[in-house]
């Protein structure tokens, strides 16, 4: 404290004298000033603001830290260990205790809450809103649960959920829980050969699914494409429990197509008691991309995974029972999970289903939304915000959006031109966080619940605590300060709520994630970033071939596989190039099998309409490349690797950087002149 005196007495000294004098030692007055105000300023700054306090003690004093976050969520039998680290790096967090998410949803809320709004569905799609109150939701899940069970669902059985915006998506997820099952939901966005990847790797007992979806007013159905993709599974479910919405008329397979009004009504009322699970017991699958072909089956625990979002809800959100929490990602989407479904029930909030655009009726429905629901929370994506952009401004001033706390936006780069936009237009905090579908909730936030400490826009703030988040050299290993770019890795343990292995395959989760780095055991985020003097941190872009598409993950591998495909293809090269409005687009290059057709501009623009249709019947309309070009050879390197950051270099118009392992300049410029 006298030391720190004595500096502020140095500095006020030296304030005066530069006051004093035109020219200090050959300086302009106004540097010294500003240099002696900054030199006070890092000193006024205490050496730790309270959320990096609250984040060293979760690192240093695992235990006890997280024995008090435990108490948020109930457990039927209390664990006798926090957490179990004796066979690195799979960590078991609340060994022994026995709980389970649907208990804490729903149940742990009746005494409470039971006539509360838990769960409001509004389809701006099909004109419909719904509100369950806790007690409704414990009926609804009930009568799913006992349906499951009826068609054999028990503990550790898996069930595969492939649904738009619908209650009954919420409902199946929870039954799941209830019954120990692990649901694996599959975004709707996807099409065919995705889905059957996932069946094979899943083997789900029972398939729920509705006959089709709608998106900005057009039906999209879900039926025809499940059907398809068990046709092309090895290992088929047993049953297909179908959700009927009218939109979309099928034929139903006898023996093994089921119909969930029919079923709802004959279990109406039916109590499905609690399977408690023991804490590292896994709770659901969620599948994401990598760099193989091969999409992960990212497995979450049960306990670890509740006591993450209970306390997330609180320390992150700023949240409390009774609040209003509206997200607007998608159920097929980690987002999805953490804070449309598990978080705001189990913190005790009500939660907002929206099935519908940013964009219909007009650009003003979501503040219309937190305007008619009182929403306290809003959870969206930087693209939303993107798209919302392009339309009238006044609509941010429309509406009272009084009880609206901040806006939280994740999954993709959020741009500061954005960020500032959005922040005028609303008048509220605008909180980026960045995590991933592996972490299950964010590694860096700002976290109000903790203590409110200014954002910088462009940065996602500090490490939330329980994530020992490092920048490393790629090379070496080694820690690296401030204002250096590296990976963003995480010593492990990983926190309670992270993936705790891919679905299956222990050795792949070692393998995948906890090897790139040279010399240390550290999980590998595959994000470059940095950190700044002040502790903000920035995230600067995938290391590896994953791009993010309006923010969805996609493997460029996957799409690449899909083109290869088509009979004309010999192989292609899939890269994601910077988009206004997308964040990233993906754009195919092809080699054909036929050289001849290379000079056939209309073959090949039929081609290229051809390939985009396959993409979207494989994979589905979110990985559609958006523009598919022909060349006679891709640009490789002498070993036969291709140069994908020369080709984004090049179609974003930036110095391809160093070619000199490139096999065949030529074939760069291709690229350039095929745009
Ligand atoms: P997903 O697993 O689909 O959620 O995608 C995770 C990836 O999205 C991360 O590895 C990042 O590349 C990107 N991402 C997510 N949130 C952010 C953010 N706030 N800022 C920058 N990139 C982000």
């Amino acid at each position: 404290m006298k030391l720190l005196q004595m500096i502020e007495k140095k500095q006020r000294n030296s304030r005066v004298v530069a006051r004093s004098e035109s020219l200090v030692q050959g300086l302009p007055v106004t540097i010294l000033v500003q240099k002696a105000i900054f030199a006070k300023k890092a000193l006024e700054r205490p050496t730790m603001n309270p959320i990096q306090a609250t984040h060293q003690r979760s690192i240093q004093q695992k235990d006890a830290f997280w024995r008090e976050e435990a108490a948020g969520v109930h457990w039927e039998t209390p664990f006798t260990e926090v957490l179990d680290y004796s066979n690195p790096p799979f960590a078991r967090w609340f060994v022994g205790g026995r709980t389970n998410l649907c208990f804490n949803a729903v149940d742990r809320w009746l005494d409470t809450q039971a006539d509360d709004p838990a769960l409001v569905w509004v389809s701006t799609e099909v004109e419909q809103e719904v509100t369950y109150s806790r007690r409704d939701l414990y009926r609804e899940v009930n009568a799913v649960a006992a349906m499951l069970q009826a068609q054999g669902v028990v503990r550790g059985d898996r069930v595969l959920i492939y649904m738009p915006m619908v209650p009954e998506a919420v409902f199946a997820m929870l039954a799941c829980a209830r019954l120990g099952a692990i649901h694996s939901v599959v975004f709707g966005g996807f099409a065919s050969v995705n889905l059957a990847q996932r069946i094979d790797d899943a083997s789900p007992k029972v398939i729920v699914c509705a006959d089709a979806g709608s998106r900005g007013g057009k039906v999209t159905p879900y039926k025809p494409l499940l059907d398809k993709a068990i046709a092309l599974a090895q290992r088929p479910p047993a049953k297909v429990l179908v959700v009927n919405r009218g939109l979309f008329a099928f034929e139903p397979v006898a023996g093994r197509d089921l119909d969930y009004a029919s079923l709802r009504h004959q279990y109406e009322g039916a109590v499905v008691p609690v399977t408690w699970l023991e804490s590292s017991e896994p709770s659901y699958v969620l599948y994401t991309s990598g760099t193989t072909g091969k999409p992960k089956g990212v497995q979450r625990d049960t306990g670890g995974y509740a006591v993450a979002l209970a306390s997330s809800m609180q320390r992150i959100f700023n949240g409390k029972p009774g609040d209003t929490y509206l997200c607007t990602s998608d159920i097929g989407w980690v987002v999805g999970h953490s804070y449309i479904v598990y978080g705001p029930l189990i913190g005790g909030q009500t939660t907002i289903l929206y099935e519908g655009t940013p964009v219909r009726p007009d650009g003003g429905i979501l503040w219309s939304l937190v305007e008619r629901f009182k929403v306290n929370t809003m959870f969206s994506a930087p693209t939303a915000i993107r798209v919302l952009k392009k339309h009238d401004e006044s609509l941010l001033k429309k509406y009272d959006l009084s009880t609206l706390r901040a806006l939280y936006l994740a999954g993709e780069p959020l741009d500061e031109p954005t960020a500032q936009w959005i922040s005028d237009g609303l008048g509220r905090p605008i909180i980026d966080n960045y995590w991933q579908t592996e972490t299950g909730w964010p590694i860096l936030a700002a976290q109000p619940g903790i203590a409110n400490v200014p954002t910088k826009f462009g940065s996602p703030s500090f490490p939330v605590y329980g994530f020992d988040v490092r920048v490393l050299n790629e090379e070496t290993g080694a820690d690296l300060g401030p204002n250096q770019k590296g990976v963003v890795a995480i010593v492990p343990p990983l926190p309670p709520g992270a993936m705790t292995t891919i679905w299956g395959d222990d050795a792949r989760f070692v393998e995948t994630y906890f090897s790139s780095v040279p010399g240390r055991q550290v999980y590998s985020t595959f994000d470059w970033g940095s950190k700044d003097d002040d502790g903000y941190w920035f995230i600067l872009g995938r290391t590896d071939d994953v791009i993010n598409v309006a923010g969805h993950r996609l493997g460029t591998r996957e799409i690449e596989e899909s083109i290869n495909c088509h009979a004309a293809v010999a192989e292609s090269a899939v890269v994601g190039i910077a988009d206004q409005l997308k964040g990233q687009v993906a754009v195919g290059f092809a080699v054909l099998k036929d050289a001849g057709l290379f000079s056939q501009s209309e073959q090949l623009l039929k081609l290229e309409g051809d390939i985009m249709r396959l993409v979207d019947e494989q994979l589905g309309p979110v990985a559609r490349p958006a523009r598919v070009r022909f060349v006679t050879a891709l640009p490789k390197t002498r070993s036969g690797k291709v140069l994908r950051r020369a080709i984004v270099a090049v179609c974003e118009g930036r110095d391809p950087g160093d070619l000199t392992t490139i096999e065949d300049p030529s074939a760069l410029e291709q690229i350039k002149d095929s745009l």
